[in-house]
């Protein structure tokens, strides 16, 4: 063993002078990347089962992607809403034809999009349900992650994303996640929406029970409330359909959208709705300087433009068949205890006496597999859908080592 210290090991000790420790990476430094592998500083490759949480869904570096970008960078970037430009149109007109909805409200982040959707269904309860002014309530699920501002975090059940960021906004009740008739009990006359993310992806990807997300579209519509689905991380594919909602013939009043949107190259987000509801709006009463901006529009309507074809989706669904295959294999082994998900995204509960989420990422990182542990002993499996399928089988074989050795 050299006593030299890597570039890695500098790098590392760099950030962590130098930055805020609101994250705590596994140590590998990335230099660059393609498809679904990465490279460290040191030469060492990377098979990515993380994709960014679903903002790479179409990988690294996807040509059809950076040469959109390029192009656009060649044009134009930012004009600020001050102005139109001519990608714009183009945008607004594809996401919502994909969405099947009507009209389109870009921002930036997936947290700002979540803080729209909020925005949007204040304002139309106020203005078309009738609701008293400043009486408005929005149910949400306990385990939730929509993002992390402070009136987002103020409907978290998460202590770690919640404590000591208080007073928090008030207007939020929370319900089990699942459970109809919580669901049912607790949407009330000044109930202006229910927001769900239709599979929970932070919370260790919990799918619901079989009928929640209909019983929600059903709930909410006889009592005149918006179905917002939170889709930044299950929807453009990840399921194995353009959205986690069609597994269940669902469509909702609102989507909110992120990640995979900006196709790992800029963020991009965006609120999709009807005409009716997006029309609350009106001139200064809502914004973003860098939302809809030229360069966001080109990446995004690539982005739309390669999940029209649906090959996408399939691949999604066909390498998500095949994934979840080997994985009950783990759990039938007694090697994991329980595995959820849909499509090409995992939640693999390790057993605690085998060790963490944590452990399990650090010795697949050895191996040179990347994954992401979530709330203790769960795994995160999620990988760009372009993953050939020969590399997900040789990462698969590294999980079943490590958790074979310890
Ligand atoms: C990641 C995520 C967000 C927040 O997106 P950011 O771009 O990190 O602000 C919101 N909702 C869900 C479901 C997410 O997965």
């Amino acid at each position: 063993m050299s006593e030299r210290p890597t570039l890695s090991a500098a790098l590392v000790a760099a950030a962590d002078a130098h930055s805020a420790h609101n994250y705590h990476p596994l140590p590998v430094v990335v230099a660059e990347a393609e498809g679904a592998w990465m490279t460290d500083v040191e030469g060492r490759r990377y098979l990515d089962l993380l994709a960014g949480y679903s903002a790479l869904n179409f990988g690294h570096r996807h040509p059809r992607l950076v040469a959109a970008a390029v192009a656009q960078l060649d044009r134009v970037t930012l004009t600020s809403r001050a102005f139109h430009h001519d990608r714009f149109a183009a945008f607004c007109t594809d996401l919502a034809e994909l969405c099947g909805m009507e009209a389109v409200l870009p921002m930036n982040t997936g947290a700002e999009a979540v803080e729209t959707a909020v925005k949007t269904a204040r304002l139309w309860g106020y203005k078309v349900k009738g609701v008293p002014a400043d009486e408005a309530r929005i149910v949400v699920a306990a385990g939730n992650f929509h993002g992390r501002t402070t009136t987002v975090v103020s409907f978290s059940t998460d202590p770690e994303a919640r404590d000591g960021f208080g007073p928090f906004t008030p207007g939020f009740d929370v319900v089990p996640y699942g459970d109809r008739a919580a669901l049912e009990a607790a949407v009330g006359e000044r109930t202006v929406a229910v927001l769900l993310e239709p599979i929970q992806g932070e919370a260790g990807v919990l799918v619901p029970p079989p009928g929640y997300l209909a019983a929600a579209r059903e709930i909410t519509r006889r009592s005149g409330a918006l179905l917002i689905a939170d889709e930044i991380q299950s929807g453009l594919g990840r399921t194995g359909r353009t959205f986690a909602c069609e597994h269940e013939g669902v469509q909702p009043d609102v989507y909110v959208l992120g990640k995979a949107l900006g196709g790992g190259i800029v963020p991009v987000s965006a609120v999709v709705s009807s005409r009716a509801v997006l029309d609350v709006f009106t001139p200064g009463s809502h914004g973003s300087t860098f939302g809809g901006n030229p360069l966001a529009c080109a990446v995004a309507v690539e982005v739309v433009a390669m999940l029209r074809g649906g090959e996408y989706q399939q691949r999604s669904a066909e390498l998500g068949e095949y994934l979840h295959g080997e994985l009950a294999e783990l759990v039938a082994a007694g090697s994991v205890r329980a595995v959820r998900g849909r499509g090409l995204w995992a939640g693999v509960d390790v057993d605690p006496e085998f060790g963490t989420g944590r452990r399990v990422s650090e010795l697949l990182m050895e191996r040179g597999v990347l994954v992401k542990d979530t709330h203790g002993s769960t795994v995160r499996i999620a990988p760009p859908l372009v993953i050939a399928k020969e590399d997900l089988a040789w990462a698969l074989e590294q999980l079943r080592e490590v958790l074979a050795v310890g």
